[in-house]
């Protein structure tokens, strides 16, 4: 049995634009971000898995007013994005005009990027 994932390796992870999922050994359900029980089944074992970074746009909002730590990158967009593996996961949402949300369509499909702001890198979706 490997060690348990855990959240602060999922941020280790982003940082270095790796993104990787959880998987419930018990049923094989990909869970983002990290959790630990399986929504699934109920198993509290868990292992690293490669996902395809493919999804789509399910959600969106622009952050007009940031808390302290990200005021500076304000206006910008947080978007619930439907991975192809079934999950779904709260990110950046780049490749839209955060002062135009009336162009943003639901449902695109949407790939993996990374937004580095300073030290910081977030996980991020655009159009593809
Ligand atoms: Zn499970």
């Amino acid at each position: 049995m490997s060690d348990r994932p855990t959240i602060e390796e999922y941020r280790a992870k982003i940082t270095n634009k790796q993104f990787q999922a959880y998987k419930c050994v018990g049923c094989g359900a990909v869970i983002t971000p990290p959790s630990g029980t399986c929504y699934s089944c109920g198993n509290n074992e868990m292992d690293w898995t490669d996902v395809s970074g493919k999804g789509t746009l399910v959600s969106f909002t622009v952050i007009h007013i940031a808390p302290d730590e990200f005021v500076d990158e304000a206006p910008y967009y947080i978007a619930i994005i439907e991975l192809e593996e079934g999950s779904r996961v709260t990110c950046r949402l780049e490749g839209f005009d955060p002062l135009k949300p009336e162009e943003v369509e639901l449902g695109v499909p949407v790939s993996l990027t990374y937004i580095t702001e300073g030290e910081k890198t977030y996980l991020a979706f655009k159009p593809t």
